[in-house]
């Protein structure tokens, strides 16, 4: 099924991130059309993931629950989610851009009553709290979630599940016919808000994440903490009830390293400084230990540091660690303390990667046409092209930076879409 949309001057922002979200607001609350889309089945992003945001430490329902209400109310731009860019042809001013929209299985009639996933009887891993736990095979993404309707894995139903869930939707919503659409738009300019991955801490060897439980990113440990996260926000070893008493951080891990990301992620060492405070307030003694190269947290996030680290019961070590070695009752961290030139052997309960952040489109691996990237994979806003970027899409960096880059991307998009209409 093939749909055409689009009006002159229209702009198309894809992701719908925090960057995406606010880059569309800002476009249409000027009075432009937008169309806003996002790959998976809900608008937010990873900020939807994270257990508080720092500077004010606020949980991420503050920000974005502002936004959807907006985007909900504002007539002038149109949502799709599970939809991506498939092709895209003619000139600024003028794009022609085809979209693909995965099937979600689950129509519009959905009232989001939850009574189809009380009914299935299969589970899968939870996307959401990179598998901590398990959800149903028809789930709502999450508490938050926007569009606030059902989703399916079919891959994860069997046919008693798929015979199940039909029989318990009233509304008639499940839809497991649903096929892949195809969209086409009309639209003058173009948006990049594709933000970012989480690199993969498998890639480092010596770091043996997978290996033990007690192993863990410091995105699983913003779903660790969250209250509506895998353990209802209690910090234990994941798979486990168990407690911990100590804690090791590892800063940079795979990135400012060549070998994986070149680049610093600008934000690790504040989420780690961040992730500190999610420790105290659950584990008052826990001693904690963070091993870095340097510690990155410029301008006004310095205070915040250093109230950090005046906590007595923090150890800070200067140096790389250069393996992680798991054992039946802890994990053993080995780094060189370079200040003192020490050899160090830390054993912990748990450790927190601090992996950077990877360009959502570089682990895509698709990059469309007319787009230009630099060699990390950061898209390079190009005005000729009529294609910008924001948020992640452009560089790694924090919520407010993402936010002021995304105004910064409208105005350019609706600058060519002005003058697509006066040449027009
Ligand atoms: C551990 C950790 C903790 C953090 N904590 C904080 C904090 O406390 N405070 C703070 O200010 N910042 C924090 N950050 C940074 C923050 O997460 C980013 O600034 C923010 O996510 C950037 O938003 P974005 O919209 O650019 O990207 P994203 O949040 O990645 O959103 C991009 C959206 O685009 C979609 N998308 C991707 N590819 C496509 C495609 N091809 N087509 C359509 N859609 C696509 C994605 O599904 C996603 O919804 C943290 C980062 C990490 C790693």
């Amino acid at each position: 099924m093939a749909d055409k949309h689009g009006t002159d001057g229209a702009v198309l922002v894809v992701g719908g991130g925090i960057s995406g979200l606010t880059t569309a607001l800002e476009a249409a609350e000027v009075g432009h059309d937008v169309f806003l889309i996002e790959k998976s089945p809900t608008f937010g992003g990873r900020v939807a993931q994270l257990n508080e945001y720092f500077p004010k430490m606020c949980p991420p329902s503050c920000g974005l629950e502002i936004n959807f209400r907006r985007i909900r109310d504002n007539r002038k731009i149109r949502t799709y989610t599970m939809a991506t860019v498939k092709s895209i042809s003619g000139t600024p001013g003028n794009y022609e851009v085809t979209l693909t929209i995965a099937p979600r299985y689950v129509n519009s009639n959905c009232a989001a009553c939850g009574l189809c996933a009380e009914a299935c009887p299969d589970e899968i891993d939870n996307p959401f709290n990179f598998g901590m736990d398990k959800c149903k095979a028809i789930y709502l993404p999450h508490e938050m979630a926007f569009p606030r309707r059902y989703v399916i894995n079919k891959e994860g139903l069997s046919e008693a599940g798929a015979k199940a869930i039909k029989k318990a939707c009233k509304y008639e919503a499940v839809d497991l016919d649903m096929e892949e659409e195809t969209v086409t738009l009309h639209v003058a300019s173009i948006v990049w808000a594709t933000g970012w991955e989480p690199y993969q801490a498998t890639n480092m060897e010596n770091l043996s994440f997978g290996k033990s439980d007690a192993i863990i990113t410091n995105m699983m440990m913003e779903r660790l903490a969250a209250p509506n996260g895998p353990t209802s926000g209690k910090i234990v070893i994941p798979n486990s009830d168990k407690e911990i008493t100590s804690v090791g951080f590892v800063q940079c891990a795979g990135s400012r390293d060549e070998n994986h990301l070149e680049y610093c992620s600008h934000i690790c060492c504040m989420a780690t400084f961040k992730q500190m405070t999610y420790v105290r307030e659950q584990y008052p003694d826990a001693k904690i230990y963070v091993f870095y190269i340097d510690l990155r947290t410029p301008g006004k996030y310095e205070k915040f540091r250093e109230a950090r680290m005046a906590d007595a019961n923090a150890e800070f070590i200067k140096g790389k660690v250069a393996e992680i070695i798991p054992e039946d009752d802890g994990v053993v961290l080995i780094a060189e303390n370079t200040l003192t030139m020490e050899k160090l052997s830390q054993k912990v309960d748990l450790v927190v990667l601090a992996t950077g952040m990877q360009p959502a489109l570089q682990v895509q691996g698709e990059v469309p046409a007319g787009l230009t990237m630099d060699s990390n994979g950061f898209v390079i806003s190009d005005e000729i092209q009529g294609m910008f970027a924001a948020g992640c899409a452009k560089k790694a960096s924090d919520v407010v930076t993402t936010t002021q880059n995304s105004t910064a991307a409208a105005l350019k998009a609706i600058q060519v879409s002005r003058r697509a209409r006066i040449n027009g």
